[in-house]
């Protein structure tokens, strides 16, 4: 496949953008980027995809997922996080089958993919989700996923003891044998497009001996691990209470931390913290719109960078964002450190698109092969039609995507060489069939929830 005649923001590592430019894919990889003539020439029997001049760019990445909350979107707006997770949010999930999970996965793929994200990690997938049903579906897509295997020994929430729902809680030794033969069985599905790591309960929801098992077993597989950290100020106090210094020097104790690692939140962490996940290569996923909506609190995004952390994006859930739209974060992530620091130059437009694509690459442990526009990389990017009135004029094409473009501003996505969305029109997955079957089933999650959802107003 040819694109031809577009803009290209390469992400290479002189930042260059190419105007009037082409991009030819061989395979699942990018086999040539450059001025039109000079790629059109080079392969003059293959017919070009003419774009019409939209912006072509790598593919986001979303550092911090959770597949099984996009059927329970809104279920817990306005509300304080105790209330969020113990009212509504764990008691939707706990009430949730295999194919509930199954059917809310490619509801999130579908929106991902409609709103230009080529690649995620799912955080923290609960045993009642049903593993298989959503690897298949994230195999199906077309995506480029890790898939975090929930482990937990504790029903607490930090401090709060015993208050997860029955319906979510699983116990040690079957979450970690379970995340195990999942990883057997998937990692490495789909061409190599799907990852098995562990997601780990953050502090207060394992055990330390627990989370010393999931180290040493994470890294004999060289697999991946996921967690929230430091999301709320409690964290620390839970952390202080099994005597550390914070949350990350609890899970620099017992081995979490590393390049293989992704930390959801970060928000309530220092610099002595920073340290830690700059000399472990950790990587730290911001999540601005969720933490914005819960008041967690605003992370540090810029003292996490000057340390030398690798800083990503995250976009989290349906109850908590509410939704997978990362176009619509990466404007939120530099306003709102504009407004943690009181300086509107720590965040520029160029630092957002970074987080949401190189860095996210990294995250992943794929900084080699996707993230940036560039021949031998393997070809997962997107097309934005910048021909509308919220992108004119577009002088500066980083701003116009950090600022002003939305998720459906997307019009083509190719991920792996593959045609994945073109034109808006999902290739991989049936679109009214998920839409039509997650409006039916999520009612019935919310009636054997004991759940009355809907408008606050008078609804007549
Ligand atoms: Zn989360």
């Amino acid at each position: 496949m040819i694109f031809d005649n577009v803009t290209v923001i390469t992400m290479n590592p002189r930042r260059e953008i190419l105007t009037r430019a082409a991009v030819a894919v061989e395979g699942a990889r990018i086999a040539a980027v450059g001025k039109r003539r000079e790629v059109l020439d080079r392969f003059p029997s293959q017919e070009p995809i003419d774009t019409d001049g939209m912006l072509l760019m790598p593919g986001l990445i979303d550092t911090h997922v959770h597949t099984a909350q996009a059927m329970i979107r809104g279920c817990a707006d306005d509300l304080g996080l105790l209330d969020w997770l113990g009212k509504r949010v764990w008691v939707m999930q706990g009430n949730y089958t295999a194919e509930d999970g199954r059917a809310s996965a490619a509801l999130c793929a579908l929106e991902m993919i409609k709103s230009g994200t080529t690649g995620f990690i799912e955080s923290m997938l609960a045993e009642r989700y049903g593993f298989d049903g959503v690897a298949e579906v994230a195999v199906r897509s077309g995506m480029r996923a890790a898939i975090g295997k929930i482990v937990m020994d504790l029903p607490s929430y930090a401090k709060t003891e015993g208050f997860m729902h029955p319906g979510m809680v699983e116990d040690g030794r079957t979450s970690v044998e379970n995340t195990l033969a999942a990883f057997d069985r998937w990692n490495g599905a789909g061409d190599g497009r799907l990852q098995v790591w562990f997601g780990p309960r953050t502090p207060g929801g394992v055990t330390l001996a627990l989370y010393d098992q999931i180290s040493r077993l994470a890294g004999e597989r060289n697999m991946g691990i996921t967690m929230h950290l430091s999301e709320v100020r409690e964290d620390l106090e839970y952390a202080a209470s099994v005597g550390y210094r914070s949350p990350a020097a609890l899970a620099h104790a017992h081995g979490l931390l590393g390049p293989r690692t992704v930390l959801a939140h970060c928000v309530w962490t220092d610099e002595q913290d920073w340290r830690l996940f700059a000399e472990t290569g950790t990587t730290a996923s911001h999540n601005p719109a969720s933490n914005a909506k819960c008041a967690s609190g605003i992370a540090p995004v810029r003292g996490m960078l000057a340390a030398g952390v690798n800083v990503a994006l995250g976009c989290d859930g349906g109850p908590s964002n509410n939704t997978y739209d990362m176009l619509r974060d990466l404007r939120l992530a530099s306003y709102l450190a504009n407004l943690r620091e009181n300086d509107p130059t720590v965040i520029p437009a160029e630092t957002v698109l970074e987080m949401a694509t190189l860095r996210g690459a990294r995250a992943l442990g794929l900084e080699a092969e996707v993230g940036s526009i560039e021949p031998g990389k393997r070809a997962d990017f997107i097309l934005i039609d910048l021909d509308k009135p919220h992108m004119t004029p577009a002088f500066d094409p980083v701003s116009t995507v950090a600022y002003c473009a939305h998720g459906s501003d997307v019009d083509t996505v190719v991920i792996d060489g593959r045609l994945i969305m073109q034109g808006r029109r999902v290739l991989t997955l049936d679109e009214d069939e998920i839409v039509s079957e997650a409006r039916r089933r999520a009612p019935a999650v919310a009636a054997r929830a004991g759940l009355q959802l809907g408008s606050r107003w008078p609804v007549l």
